[in-house]
């Protein structure tokens, strides 16, 4: 079974955000950009599972800009068979990259396409959804746990009450939550070994799908500032504070 894994260049998790001062998006020159984390959970399991010998081959897909070929090097420094890149310079906004994945997945026919939760930049947690939807095929979001069986998938999922198990069967779509493993560290050797492998270069066109904005931004703003906080000396001044600076009480 092949393994589809899609991975997103994002702003790394560690860069404090800044917004352009005219408000019209996220301050991206001079950011050090990575691959999504959730991402890479996911590229872990998807070599897990060809560890395991539930998986034949690992592909690696990334729709964007030409600095996502880096992102593809990362998973395929991971341990990920090959790579597609799908190069576009638009913004792209979750029903583009599903569009462009379901043509994808009709060209490789995998067994799974295993997807973040959610991308840590837009924080959208919509890709792998519409891409079931337009797939029609069985989703299972927010996996903490997989484990194949009986011609599909049992998958524990994170839900607000807490674990929910589903059995989906394959082809599936499935995407991955924080606590389901921790991605490896590639080593200078696969780093070197990644250098070889191949990535399919594609464009939009050839997937027949436009990858043009629906959605336009109006603006982008930070969060207000925090006030600082402050002691009090008493439980009397606390209440007090609560019930006639605060409102609260
Ligand atoms: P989102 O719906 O934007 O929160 O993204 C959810 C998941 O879809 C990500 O974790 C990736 O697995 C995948 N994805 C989103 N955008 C892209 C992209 N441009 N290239 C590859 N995969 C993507």
């Amino acid at each position: 079974m092949k393994v589809l894994v899609p991975v997103k260049r994002v702003i790394d998790y560690n860069v404090k955000v800044r917004v352009k001062t005219d408000g019209s998006g996220v301050d991206l020159s001079n950011v050090k950009m990575s691959m999504n984390p959730f991402d890479e959970i996911a590229v872990e399991e998807a070599i897990r599972m060809r560890e395991a010998g539930t998986a034949t081959e690992v592909i690696a897909v990334s729709i964007g800009v030409q600095q996502c070929q880096e992102t593809i090097r990362t998973a395929l420094a991971m341990g990920a068979d090959r790579g597609i890149h799908v190069k576009t310079d638009e913004e792209l906004q979750p029903l583009a990259v599903a569009k462009m994945l379901h043509a994808v997945v009709g060209h490789e026919q995998p067994g799974l396409v295993l997807l973040g939760k959610q991308a840590i930049d837009d924080d959208a947690n919509q890709t792998g959804q519409m891409l079931a939807a337009l797939l029609g095929w069985p989703q299972a979001t927010f996996a903490s746990k997989l484990a194949a069986g009986d011609g599909g998938l049992t998958v524990t999922r994170e839900v607000d009450g807490g674990l929910q198990t589903v059995w989906v069967k394959l082809p599936a779509i499935v995407t991955v939550d924080l606590r389901l493993n921790e991605p490896r560290y590639a080593s200078l050797p696969n780093i070197m070994k990644a250098k070889k492998k191949p990535i399919a270069g594609l464009t939009p066109e050839d997937l027949g799908v436009s990858a043009a904005p629906r959605l336009k931004t109006l603006g982008v703003a930070e969060p207000a500032k925090r006030q600082g906080g402050a002691k009090v000396a008493s439980v009397q001044e606390l209440v007090d504070k609560l019930k006639n600076e605060a409102r609260v009480i």
